[in-house]
């Protein structure tokens, strides 16, 4: 075993390598940028390296700098991670020539699998089955439509560098298929410097059924049971449970003995995925799957799999990569109850997804879960890297008990700052559908309605009122009428003065950024006008918690967050982009395009600019008719979370 591992990468991965590391003895040694310095990893570690500033393309994923860290560290090996330099060959080639042991596959297995043309190609060859479609070398334009239109529509076009879902669209018509093209590829030459594509027949009610795999350098390989990550939003995962639930014991070694043949074919050794697509319209079925691509690396999901074995993946990683041999037969991987995770985003589900950075002004965890993460109260989601603020990951005898265990503590879990998926994570561990097993990859977005995650939570609305008031009587006073001969809050009311004289003033607040007015009659307790929810003992009533913040309180109640304000305070507009005719840039990013003109008259929902932040594009669209005038920005641009783009005027 190594006496030593430097970490390449940060936040709740390098925190969960650095436990297994530390437990087998391992000095662990951690690296970060400018905006890490005082990030738990760091902390977590026995040394750590700065290696440049905030971009990841100046710091984490600086090849020469890593190196150049495990070398004056001494580090016997390093371990990628997820992410960042995880699946790239160069790096992996560059430990090899430093002396220094890479805990991952062989760099061939990398290149060959991280290209997911050449991947099926090899798997084809393999008998392994693959969607199908067309992934050759011949990208004309012209000549991919004909091979989409032979395949059937609705057809993916895939990124062939691709990953996180990056550099996909999907086609349903054959007059739509260049401008998914060209949009494809856009975003693909941006994140992966390869703008090819394959395409793909698209599986209507697809699931992602993924088999982890593990191989040693003594030709031994086992699978440890499949995940199923089929709840995702914008092709990422966001809730994945092992076992798949419909899975039978026949299928399980079916599959798992393509994914072995797959890492044989590669020459694999360490961990690694194979991910396949199941048409999920009449169950998981022999015949139902094919390959879709094999990840190189530890998964984020991994501790479903290791809840369900008993095993610390890592440590297995670490082992191999000495060269020890894998430590059991398949017939000794076990299967134990039912495991299910959550990634809790910092993110608004309510306007799609989008990243929502900023402090984490409170972050508490409930006990009875297992919980990876790498922030901690104080930190801050930045725009540089991953939304992720933590994986949750509960462990049952049963699918159900692990369902209620992990949505019972997602609502207990209190994140207040950005906006998070918290309450649609719980939504969905609570959704009958998914609960009866009847869901496939588009679940989450077909189902975006009842999983009720906008739309405000009134009774959250007033206790926040309350909490406001309560902590800022002073200002309150001074406010209202007559304010000298009133209690400072409604909760104070408890001699028989509310009785007697009930009276009832009006705040101006923000609720998420709308504006709507408070009635908060003394003695009783806080209303909301608008629609107006009459909430009588809120206090008493509601299982929340109530963040204070400089000028607003956020109140957490079922993994919802909603932020109270006061609008005379002038608390700004948390939600820019909303209403008013005036286009905002929604968040930090670059201006890819610009799609309308000064003067040029607009439908509802037309698109008016694309933007590009965390290596995705986000298109603006008009939020009503009308015309475009302040035209205020340019494709190249760089634009700050809600800076003024244009407006849209309307028209008579
Ligand atoms: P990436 O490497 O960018 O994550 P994948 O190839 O792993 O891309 O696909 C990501 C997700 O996209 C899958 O989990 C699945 O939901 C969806 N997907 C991929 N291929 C298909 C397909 N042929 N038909 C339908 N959905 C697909």
């Amino acid at each position: 075993m190594f006496g030593s591992v430097l970490i390449a990468n940060r936040g709740e991965i390098a925190c969960r390598i650095a436990r297994t590391a530390a437990r087998l003895g391992l000095r662990t040694i951690a690296i970060y940028s400018t905006a890490d310095a005082g990030a738990l990893h760091v902390r977590q570690c026995d040394e750590a390296y700065p290696i440049g500033s905030a971009p990841a393309g100046e710091s984490y994923l600086v090849i020469d700098r890593l190196i150049e860290a495990a070398r004056q560290s001494g580090a016997e090996c390093i371990h990628p991670g997820y992410g960042f330099l995880s699946e790239n060959a160069e790096f992996a080639e560059a430990c090899a020539e430093a002396g220094i042991a890479f805990v991952g596959p062989p760099p061939a297995a990398i290149r060959t699998m991280g290209l997911k043309g050449s991947a099926k190609a090899l798997m084809e060859q393999a008998g392994v089955p693959v969607v199908p479609g067309y992934h050759g070398e011949r990208q004309e334009p012209a000549f991919l439509k004909e091979k989409a239109y032979e395949t059937g529509y609705p057809v993916l076009i895939k990124a062939i560098a691709g990953g996180g879902g990056k550099g996909m669209r999907r086609v349903d018509k054959h007059a739509e298929f260049e401008a998914a093209l060209e949009s494809a590829q856009r975003e693909a030459r941006s994140s992966f410097g390869d703008a090819r594509v394959l395409i793909e027949k698209y599986i209507a009610a697809p699931r992602h059924i993924e088999l982890q795999v593990f191989a040693d350098g003594h030709g031994n390989a086992v699978h440890l049971n499949e995940r199923d990550c089929s709840l995702q939003r914008r092709h990422q995962k966001v809730i994945e449970e092992a076992p798949a639930p419909g899975m039978s014991a026949g299928l399980r070694a079916a599959m798992g003995e393509a994914a072995v043949r797959a890492a044989q074919a590669v020459g694999y050794v360490g961990a690694g995925t194979v991910e396949f697509i199941a048409d999920g319209s009449n169950g998981l079925r022999p015949g139902g799957y094919w390959f879709m691509e094999m990840n190189t690396r530890l998964q984020v999901e991994h501790p479903v799999t290791e809840a369900i074995t008993g095993l610390d993946l890592v440590e297995w990683q670490f082992r191999i990569a000495a060269g020890e041999r894998l430590p059991l037969s398949q017939d000794q991987v076990l299967l134990r109850g039912h495991a299910v995770e959550a990634r809790i985003y910092a993110e608004d589900p309510a306007r799609g997804f989008l990243p929502s950075t900023g402090t984490l002004l409170a972050l508490q965890f409930p006990d009875g879960v297992r919980v990876d993460t790498g922030v901690e109260q104080g930190s801050a989601i930045t725009q540089y890297y991953d939304p992720m603020i933590a994986k949750m990951i509960a462990h049952a005898p049963t699918r159900d008990a692990a369902l209620d265990k992990l949505a019972d503590a997602l609502e207990h879990t209190v994140a207040a700052g950005p906006r998070t998926n918290l309450a649609l994570l719980s939504a969905l561990c609570r959704a009958s559908e998914f609960r009866a097993g009847t869901f496939d990859t588009g679940f989450i977005e077909r189902n975006m309605a009842i999983l009720d995650v906008s739309g405000g939570d009134r009774a959250a609305a007033a206790f926040g009122v309350a909490e406001l008031l309560a902590r800022d009587s002073a200002r309150i006073k001074r406010s209202m009428d007559r304010a000298a001969e009133m209690p400072a809050s409604p909760w104070d009311a408890t001699d028989g003065f509310q009785f007697s004289s009930a009276r009832t003033v009006a705040l101006s607040i923000l609720v998420d950024g709308e504006a709507l007015e408070a009635r908060i009659t003394y003695g009783s307790a806080a209303t909301l006008e608008g629609p107006t929810v009459a909430v009588d003992g809120v206090e008493a009533a509601l299982d929340a918690t109530a963040i204070e913040a400089a000028d607003a309180v956020y109140v957490l109640r079922r993994g919802r967050q909603t932020v109270v304000s006061r609008a005379d305070l002038g608390a700004g507009d948390l939600h820019p982009g909303a209403g008013s005719g005036q286009i905002k840039a929604p968040m930090h990013g670059k201006v890819l395009a610009l799609l309308v003109t000064d003067g040029e008259h607009v439908d509802k929902g037309q698109r008016l600019a694309i933007i590009e932040a965390m290596k995705m594009e986000h298109v603006l669209t008009a939020p009503s008719p009308g015309r475009v005038a302040n035209i205020a920005v340019a494709a190249g641009n760089q634009v700050a979370e809600g800076a003024k783009l244009m407006t849209i005027e309307t028209v008579d």
